[in-house]
């Protein structure tokens, strides 16, 4: 047990087991923490962290070794070492682009360094001459490359010390202050909530030791405390949605209308995709409502078999909806099921927050709407539908699980949840518990994978001038702009400069139209549809364009900056292309390579080694940790900051057993699952 901090450990006082404390914790906002005011939590936010529970359960991606400090004049070699002096000088030079240099003299007993810092420019003001510092780091290009430090009296950097997934402008160092000023400050009223038969070590306790462990087994040990907290909240909830009771209406054999669906498709259906039909059909006939995970990757032909599903639904004079996470998802999807569903005579409407009439919403409720897209709209209270016996959720780890309950309750129809986030198979089986799962692990065969190239950021000229070449040959584009600071709305405003400058420059005299966030619906539709019918060249987009665009004459993408984004995101994203039978390529250009962390590093070879989205996940588990694999920060299934499933396979199995056993049971476990259920329901359609 670790006994560093006074009064988050060293309990003086007996405390029951299971004492719930106030819900203060998800109230408290990180600027009741010393030191943090609007800026810092701004940029808090950037890295998913509001409250004070959410810094505590901002896990350390893992711990530095101590690292022996020497003098100046034993600088040498390449190991990591740490040592200490004080400025003399220190001077800040750009490197061309948005890349600068800071480099300070340091100056002990004995001897005199330059020490550099990149891409940090405020630094140059706190460096002032005298300032005293220990710097971690080893000898490098620039003299002493700092890679962790500490100014002033503090000293963290060159000890055994949590690294925490931290950004450019938050780095490690003052998370860990900030996790230290937390658990000294609030670590006592974080409730236990599992039953104190159990015999497991406090929560408390097990917080202190995960952001200030002595060794790596104490951490480890803290980790699985956690990670069981954790599950067990999950799996309640699997277990409490488990509704023994409904009953949904059994459908009969695919009849006509699925058959002549199949004529129109201008393609054969691949042999997964039959699979996911004939698993389907099975479930269909059933009166268990179907809770089916049909996965597949980015273009691998997943709306032609949900489609079929609604169509089922239809053929039995029901209805079928689908539902997006996002309008220009819903959006999306409404322009490729609308007109198949013209061409067999189906009756389909789009609902989203801005589209979808009050007429709208009494066709659905009359059932003269047969298949509905839409967004979260459609399980608002003021849409009945008439006869749901078919919902499809996409991307439906972006949805809280409240919203998933919403679309079934009272209502029972059969569910087909469907992803393009590649989870291996057997750790989806765990997580969602009772699902189901079809698996579409090709894309049509026509495919050829996509050629990616990574591309340091003083060779995008060549980059672009690939790019004509496609689009003198006919062809389309897209170019991703660089991901900045969460806000919708500087994203849109420097896409929209991006787009400008790219008018003028490198995309000069092709017809290049933008896409962002903060369009207004019918101008987002309107740029959609020309880029779609070819009247524009290249789309300028952010990252919105991840999911369902669907355009098959786009055959070269432009990542930039690509090195800010997620491995699960820049293949979702480079999945925009290749939708065709034409070769397709995505270059991804990066920042200066020397810049680069080794994370980043790993993610932008990896998209270049493969296409192939399990692989890549698996890649990704190993690189960022679960929380990020499952996709979004914003849904309640994504909120595993602890567990590592694939080590933790026996927790999960332990926490499945308790969760049967509790279920029916009053307790602070109880509280827990509410919590999360709150929590996605807060933040789930963010
Ligand atoms: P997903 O939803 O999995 O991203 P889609 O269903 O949107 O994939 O399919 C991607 C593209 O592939 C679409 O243009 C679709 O028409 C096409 N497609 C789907 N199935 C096949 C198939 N069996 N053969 C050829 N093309 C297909
Ligand atoms: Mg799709």
């Amino acid at each position: 047990m670790h006994a560093g901090f006074a009064g988050v450990v060293q309990h003086e006082w007996p405390r029951p087991r299971g004492w719930t404390a106030p819900e203060l914790l998800d109230a408290l906002s990180v600027t009741t923490l010393p030191g943090v005011g609007a800026t810092l939590a701004k940029r808090l936010r950037a890295l998913g962290i509001e409250t004070v529970r959410d810094l505590l359960a901002h896990r350390p991606r893992r711990y530095e070794r101590a690292v022996d400090e020497i003098a100046i004049s034993q600088l040498w070699g390449d190991d990591e070492v740490a040592i200490a002096g004080e400025v003399v000088d220190v001077r800040a030079r750009r490197l061309g682009g948005r890349r600068s240099i800071v480099t300070a003299r340091v100056r002990d007993e004995s001897g005199t360094i330059g020490a550099s810092w990149f891409n940090q420019p405020w630094l140059a003001e706190r460096l002032t001459p005298g300032t005293h510092l220990r710097l971690r780091g080893r000898l490098g290009r620039y003299g002493f490359d700092v890679k962790s430090y500490d100014v002033g009296a503090a000293r963290a950097t060159a000890d055994f010390a949590p690294v925490y997934p931290a950004s450019e402008q938050v780095p490690s160092t003052r998370l860990r202050e900030l996790a230290r000023a937390a658990l000294a400050q609030h670590g006592r009223y974080l409730p236990d909530t599992l039953p104190a038969e159990l015999e497991l070590p406090l929560r408390c306790d097990a917080l202190a030791a995960i952001h200030f462990p002595e060794t790596e087994a104490a951490a480890e040990e803290a980790r699985r405390r956690l990670a069981l907290d954790e599950l067990l909240t999950l799996q309640l909830l699997v277990a409490r949605s488990r509704d023994d009771d409904s009953i949904a209406a059994a459908l009969p054999e695919p009849g006509e209308l699925v058959a002549r669906y199949r004529e129109l498709l201008p393609f054969k259906l691949t042999e997964y995709q039959e699979r996911a039909i004939a698993e389907i059909d099975v479930d269909l006939a059933r009166t268990v409502p179907m809770q089916r995970l049909l996965q597949g990757d980015v273009g691998s032909g997943k709306t032609v078999v949900a489609l079929y599903a609604l169509l089922r639904a239809v053929e039995n004079g029901r209805q079928g909806a689908l539902m997006a996470p996002t309008e220009t998802l819903a959006e999306q999807h409404f322009l490729t099921v609308e007109p198949l569903c013209a061409g067999l005579g189906v009756r389909c409407v789009l609902l989203t927050g801005s589209a979808g009439s009050k007429a709208v919403r009494e066709a659905i409720a009359s059932g003269d709407a047969q298949i509905v897209v839409g967004t979260h709209a459609l399980i608002q209270r003021d849409v009945a539908f008439h006869d749901l016996a078919v919902g499809v959720v996409d991307e439906q780890h972006r949805f809280g699980v409240e919203q998933r309950q919403a679309l079934a309750e009272g209502r029972s129809p059969h569910v087909l949840h469907m992803t393009a986030t590649p989870i291996p198979r057997t750790l989806a089986l765990t997580i969602y518990g009772d699902l189901a799962v079809s698996e579409i692990a090709k894309p049509p065969a026509n495919r050829k994978p996509i050629v990616t190239a990574w591309v340091g950021a003083e060779r995008s000229s060549d980059a672009y001038a690939r790019l004509r070449i496609h689009l003198d040959a006919g062809r389309q584009a897209y170019v991703v702009c660089p991901l900045i600071e969460q806000s919708e709305t500087r994203l849109a405003r420097a896409a929209e400069a991006e787009a400008e400058r790219l008018r003028r420059a490198e995309l000069k005299g092709y017809r290049v139209g933008l896409l962002h966030g903060k369009l207004k619906t019918a101008d987002r539709r309107e740029v959609m549809r020309q880029f779609k019918q070819g009247e524009l060249d290249v789309l300028v987009a952010t990252t919105v364009i991840e999911v369902g665009v669907d355009v098959a004459n786009a055959t070269i993408m432009i990542v930039q900056e690509a090195d800010r984004f997620g491995l699960a995101q820049l293949h979702q994203l480079r999945g925009r292309v290749g939708r065709g039978g034409e070769q397709s390529y995505c270059l991804l250009i990066s920042r200066d390579k020397l810049e680069l962390t080794d994370v980043a590093q790993s993610r932008l070879q990896a998209l270049c080694d493969t296409t192939d989205g399990f692989e890549l996940a698996e890649v990704d588990l190993e690189l960022r940790g679960e929380g990020q694999l499952l996709g979004t920060r914003q849904s309640g299934w994504s909120d595993l900051r602890f567990t590592k499933l694939r080590a933790d396979r026996d927790l999960i199995e332990r926490a499945r057993q308790l969760a049967q056993e509790l279920r029916d049971e009053a307790g602070p476990w109880q509280d827990e699952a509410d919590r999360m259920l709150g929590d996605a329901d807060h933040r789930g359609l963010a």
